[in-house]
């Protein structure tokens, strides 16, 4: 038996070693570096044995559909004068809230404590006013979060959660011409901020694997699925038409997020002919979002429920500088015209603690969690739920996306050896 029909039969019995349950980056560019060959990765770098995902619709346990709080023209990130209140505007991170959230806290904070003020106000508590509140305090200021819904009944907790810093970011031909800068700084700065979080008890914040398997070599077309419907022309004039219509500034920060390494043939362990594999950050939302809410309220943090329905309110709050993070709400509330709704769409299947690991096969992407496999169907990329509103759960939908990686478990042979 040859080492990779072990592997194989491995996984088809459930062996596991060590490795994480990662996904939420888009597929690997075409332009990745020439793959090692085999004979040149190393033991310790060789894919481990990993544990097969049950797979199966009747293992689903929960379904969440979550609107990107996507801006044409990238976050916004302004001030604005409202009564005698100072408003700093921190809304519309798209696909990348969880990854650039400590950067663009600390954007907002600069301008937040320009006059040294000594309370602050955010408004909203999902993981953008969250980490603005706790930056703010951390510099000193006293904090009170108002906000219609707690962090666990955000949008944010409906996300996938991965380290995604471009994903869905602004478009390429609205962002300003200097907002590629800003994003790097917003992204190394939110790296160096998750660091504290990483080896924490529960995994706040972790590394896994994440494996990209193809039919055919990565960039070139793939075998089209017949079944999947093609795209609706776009509604407007200036909506994307392809991925390509997206900033992308992921090549600015590959010293910290590499390109996925191809896997030759005798060390891929899936039945499939290409495979490649990165290793990718991601957010356990229960114990991230426990630790960002503890420290919170240590350091003297207030929050009040309340629901605004006008800009002019916030003129009336009793702290004159307010951090503005209200997500996608603020389309009606602000009346920004840049904010566009970008349906995603989560189905989770009981927690594997096992799998630790994460893959991307035919538009489906899997990622291991400790509260769950999220299972996330990836069709027309990051195109998939433009404009589209709807936050109502389609099961149809994933199902048909577990069915993909069902399928692929099904074909690892089984040993009874
Ligand atoms: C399917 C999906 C997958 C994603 N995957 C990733 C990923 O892998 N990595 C990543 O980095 N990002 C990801 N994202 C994006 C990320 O989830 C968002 O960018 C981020 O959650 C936005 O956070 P937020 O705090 O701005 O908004 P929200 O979470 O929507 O929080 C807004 C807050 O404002 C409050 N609020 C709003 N309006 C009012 C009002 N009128 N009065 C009072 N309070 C108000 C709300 O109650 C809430 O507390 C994903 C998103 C989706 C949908």
């Amino acid at each position: 038996m040859d080492r990779r029909h072990l592997l194989r039969n491995s996984l088809a019995l459930g062996g596991v070693l060590g490795m994480g349950g990662c996904a939420g980056q888009s597929a690997p560019p075409a332009t990745a570096p020439a793959a090692k060959t085999a004979s040149t990765v190393l033991q310790m770098d060789r894919p481990p044995v990993l544990a097969p995902v049950r797979a199966h619709a009747d293992r689903f346990f929960d379904f969440k559909v979550c609107l990107r709080p996507f801006r044409t023209k990238g976050p916004r990130l302004d001030v604005e004068q409202i009564g005698d209140a100072l408003v700093v505007h921190n809304y519309g991170h798209g696909g990348s809230g969880w990854s650039l959230s400590w950067g663009s806290a600390e954007m907002a904070v600069e301008k937040a404590l320009s006059g040294s003020p000594k309370e602050v106000a955010v408004i909203g508590s999902g993981i953008i006013g969250l980490t603005s509140a706790i930056t703010a305090q951390r510099a000193g200021a006293q904090v009170t979060i108002y906000t219609r819904e707690l962090l666990p009944r955000t949008r944010s907790v409906r996300a996938n959660g991965s380290w995604t810093p471009d994903s869905r970011i602004a478009l390429a031909g609205e962002a300003p011409a200097n907002f590629g800068d800003t994003w790097e700084q917003m992204a190394r700065i939110s790296w160096k901020n998750f660091r504290p979080y990483i080896g924490m008890a529960g995994n706040p914040i972790a590394f896994a694997d994440h494996y990209y398997l193809t039919d055919a070599p990565r960039g070139t077309p793939q075998p089209v699925d017949a079944t999947v419907p093609p795209l609706p022309p776009p509604t407007w004039t200036g909506a994307p038409t392809s991925g390509e219509d997206f900033a992308k500034y992921s090549d600015r920060i590959r010293d910290i997020t590499p390109y996925p390494q191809q896997l030759e043939a005798d060390i891929n362990p899936f039945p499939v002919k290409y495979a490649s594999r990165t290793t990718n950050m991601f957010f356990n939302f229960t114990e991230y979002g426990h630790l960002l809410t503890t420290e919170f309220f240590a350091r003297g943090g207030k929050i009040v429920m309340r629901d605004f329905h006008s800009p002019s309110e916030l003129g009336h709050l009793p702290q004159k500088v307010v951090i503005n993070c209200p997500g996608f709400a603020a389309r009606d509330w602000w009346q920004d015209k840049a904010m566009v709704p970008v349906r995603g769409q989560t189905g989770w299947l009981i927690p594997q603690p096992e799998v630790n690991y994460g893959l991307t096969y035919r538009n489906v992407q899997i990622l291991s969690k400790s509260d769950g496999i999220m299972v996330i169907a990836l069709e027309n990329g990051e195109l998939k739920g433009y404009n589209n509103s709807n936050e109502s759960v389609n099961r149809v939908e994933s199902e048909n996306a577990v069915k993909v990686i069902d399928d692929l478990f099904a074909r690892f042979p089984v040993s009874r050896a």
